[in-house]
């Protein structure tokens, strides 16, 4: 906006008080509400009509045929209606007036505001307005949010950011599966537990944190391990999966499960400085299977309790992951389908590999039926999966 040109416009176009526009407005003027759809989720003033300023010369002529009724113009803060007035001026409006202070202004003179109807509470609107101003949110995306079900498969390095990220987010139904308790050495990366926490469920202690973060949502606790007799009871029942597993058999058991119930595995590991992450969905990308039909070794899956892991690092993995989840949720943006995006600390690169689907897949090549669960730690070769925050030996693409 050129200040110059407003000024001029402000000496030009009749200001009007917010409580001289409602009382023209009583009297059969036209409050004429110029704002974007997303500046709508603070209220409207009673009574107007709503054209973005954008839409003017194209929706005006139709909406206000009357080019002699008087119009009062409103935006936010006052500046934008002179420019909209400027705009009526021009297609033959003749008595147009610019409301002073806006909304704001309106708002605060105690005059009587609607809400949007836009579904959501009042405690929605007031937490979640920074992601109502963006349009790839807005209240639609915020609904959303509030209706969808992700499930965190462990509690622990991965699942900590990305589970308060999506709590704070306005994820309505956060599942978490976890069998452990809280340990000390985890509170060196998983922010969801604290220390006067040690010894306790971590699920419990999920829940405390996130319920605590935001009371909008809610948690469901799955205090077990993920195996292949509860993962057609737990996996169906949400929309999205973000894998934060410590070990192999527990990953390849998501990405099964996933693959028969058609949902998206939102993948993502760490080791040392290293970190990765993906989405698989049956028929939108290939899977886990595709990228690594074969676990590596035992010998070379080493937990983070034996390699190590800096406490930062899957913070940053766990919230790529959150990132994802919420894109899927909101249909926005393009998820990470097909790419495995490769994350190192100590260069501070991002690389990106092409994920290839196996077209010999035996879980999501096209047309096979589903082969049915495995015995996932004798598959990787072990004979304990073990109860630690491990990874990926990141096998490279
Ligand atoms: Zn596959």
């Amino acid at each position: 906006m050129d200040p110059q040109h407003l000024a001029k416009l402000a000496g030009r176009i009749p200001g009007v008080a917010p409580a001289d526009a409602a009382a023209l407005a009583s009297r059969g003027a036209v409050l004429l509400d110029v704002r974007e759809p997303a500046e709508h989720a603070t209220g409207i003033a009673e009574g107007a009509v709503l054209i973005p300023r954008g839409a003017l010369e194209r929706e005006a002529p139709g909406t206000l045929p009357d080019k002699g009724r008087t119009i009062l113009v409103y935006c936010q803060m006052g500046m934008r209606s002179l420019l909209a007035a400027e705009t009526l001026g021009g297609l033959g409006y003749r008595d147009v007036r610019s409301v002073s202070g806006g909304f704001r202004a309106w708002a605060a003179a105690g005059l009587p505001v609607t809400q949007a109807d836009d579904g959501l509470t009042d405690p929605e609107r007031r937490r979640y307005a920074r992601h109502l101003v963006i349009p790839e949110v807005g209240a639609k995306g915020q609904r959303r949010l509030r209706d969808a079900r992700v499930l965190m498969v462990g509690a622990g390095g991965l699942g900590s950011p990305a589970a308060v990220y999506l709590a704070c987010a306005g994820v309505g139904t956060i599942g978490i599966v976890d069998f452990d308790n809280v340990d000390e050495s985890n509170l060196q990366r998983q922010i969801l537990h604290t220390s006067a926490r040690v010894g306790m469920r971590k699920v419990e202690s999920a829940r405390r944190t996130l319920e605590e973060l935001n009371p909008l949502v809610r948690v469901e606790a799955f205090d077990a391990r993920l195996t292949s007799g509860n993962a057609d009871a737990i996996v169906p029942r949400f929309d999205v999966v973000v894998d934060g597993a410590d070990n192999f058999p527990t990953r390849y058991l998501i990405n099964d499960a996933c693959v028969k119930h058609g949902k998206p595995n939102v993948h993502g590991s760490v080791f040392r400085f290293e970190g990765q992450a993906s989405v698989f969905q049956r028929g939108r990308s290939p899977c886990y299977r595709c990228l690594y039909p074969e676990p590596p070794p035992p010998e070379m899956t080493q937990s983070c309790a034996d390699a190590g892991v800096l406490g930062v690092l899957p913070g940053v993995i766990g919230l790529l992951q959150a990132v994802e989840a919420i894109k899927l949720i909101l249909g926005e943006g393009e998820p990470l389908f097909g790419r495995l995006l490769v994350y190192d600390a100590l260069a501070a690169t991002f690389r990106e590999l092409k994920v290839r689907a196996n077209p010999e897949c035996s879980y999501c090549a096209e047309g096979r039926p589903f082969p049915g669960y495995i015995d996932y730690v004798g598959f990787c070769g072990l004979s304990f999966p073990g109860a630690k925050d491990g990874s990926h030996g990141a096998a490279k693409g």
